[in-house]
């Protein structure tokens, strides 16, 4: 499943460090290392799916119920769950997608332009 040069691969496998704040058996949450805003947290399924492209209805449905149902949960922990916050999800290179493992953005904790 594991996809060895990518870098969320990596990070879900422990070879790379980062700050969890979420884990369950489908998908784990950590901090992005370059914050957007107060709050930027990326939720990223286990499982190596490149992009929305690649997202199987048939065989991931659980992974994208997954990621609404946990989304709201860590907006709780992290204090931004009544303030509000966005979930943002790129894809390919117009869509400014740097990292080909799918995850969603979740950024709050101050108000966002774009
Ligand atoms: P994308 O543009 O693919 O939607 O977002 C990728 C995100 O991953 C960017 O916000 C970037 O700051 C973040 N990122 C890139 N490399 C690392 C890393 O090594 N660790 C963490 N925690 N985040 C990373
Ligand atoms: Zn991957």
């Amino acid at each position: 499943m594991e996809d060895t040069n990518c870098l969320f691969c990596k990070i879900i496998a422990g070879e790379i460090p980062s700050s969890m704040v979420y884990e369950d058996e489908l998908l784990v949450a950590f901090k992005d290392i370059n914050p957007k805003a107060n709050v930027h947290i990326l939720i990223v399924p286990r499982k190596h799916i490149a992009d929305n492209n690649a997202y199987s209805a048939s065989e991931d449905a659980e992974i994208a119920a997954r990621l609404f149902e946990v989304a709201p949960k860590i907006a709780k922990e992290q204090g931004i769950f009544e303030s509000g916050y966005r979930l943002v999800m790129n894809t390919g290179k117009d869509g400014r997608q740097e990292i080909q493992h799918l995850h969603m953005h979740l950024l709050g904790g101050n108000l966002l332009s774009v």
